[in-house]
């Protein structure tokens, strides 16, 4: 006799679960724990330099302000979920470059991150790692390393067209971490989360670019503290970035 071990169940694997069966009250019962989670957690009071490279300046005005997002736009358990992902992975890839030789640290002595803070600690940013030593492979030494775990697709066009065009938003991170921790150089490490396969590029500091974003960070902090919001990115809420964007509401019901 054969027995089917999921019957009753219903989990289908490959699918979320929906419905009032077992799999779906225990994920029920998970993304309500995260979520709370998430709720005691407070927010950053501070712009993050893993935000800087957002082209929209007025949505992080919002975001630093804390302003709501619209209806429906908050942040889920499912998001969460990936979020939390991304740090195992990133062990997953530390332990590997370790493996191979590299002298890898991802904290200082005192077991805190390494870091950067700015303009009275409004302007901050946290890097993964620096690399201090390794294998002779056209490096010098010390890197910084940053690791992104990415979907298959996000990661294939990462190696198609590298970090600048691809992901501008992690080039400006990494920009802003080398500029304000004087390191010329980062090691930066992509994982697919589909295959564990890595990926990684090595980017070198654009002084102007960095001291771009440095100017940009200045005046998003500059507009939020004196509660003005800078300018819209589009001429139409139909914009790409608008129609994706959790302020989207609130944006263009505000009068400028
Ligand atoms: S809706 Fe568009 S213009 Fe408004 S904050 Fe979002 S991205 Fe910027």
């Amino acid at each position: 006799m054969l027995l089917d071990l999921n019957h009753g169940s219903d989990f289908i694997y490959g699918r979320p679960t929906q419905g009032e069966g077992p799999a779906a009250r225990i994920n029920a019962l998970i993304d309500a724990a995260l979520t709370a989670e998430r709720e005691h957690t407070p927010p950053r009071d501070y712009l993050g330099a893993s935000r800087i490279g957002e082209p929209c300046a007025r949505r992080l005005v919002y975001e630093i302000t804390h302003a709501p997002p619209d209806e429906g736009c908050e942040v889920d358990a499912a998001a969460l979920r990936i979020f939390e992902a991304g740090h195992l992975f990133e062990r997953l890839s530390a332990r590997w470059l370790r493996a191979a030789g590299f002298d890898l640290r991802t904290e200082r002595r005192d077991g805190s991150q390494f870091s950067f803070s700015a303009a009275g600690g409004r302007l901050r940013g946290h890097i993964d790692g620096v690399i201090v030593d390794g294998p002779a492979i056209g490096i010098a030494w010390p890197a910084l390393w940053e690791h992104k775990a990415l979907n298959a697709k996000s990661w294939n066009d990462l190696v198609k067209r590298g970090l600048a065009a691809s992901k501008p938003i992690y080039f400006a991170q990494v920009q802003l971490y080398m500029a304000y921790l004087e390191v010329e150089t980062t090691f930066f490490t992509a994982l697919n989360k589909d295959t564990q396969a890595l990926h990684h590029e090595v980017v070198a500091l654009d002084p102007a670019q960095a001291q771009a974003l440095s100017d940009k960070a200045v005046a998003i902090l500059r507009a939020a503290e004196s509660g003005e919001l800078l300018p819209r990115i589009a001429a139409a809420s139909d914009f790409y970035l608008c129609r994706a964007c959790p302020y989207a509401r609130r944006c263009w019901e505000a009068g400028a």
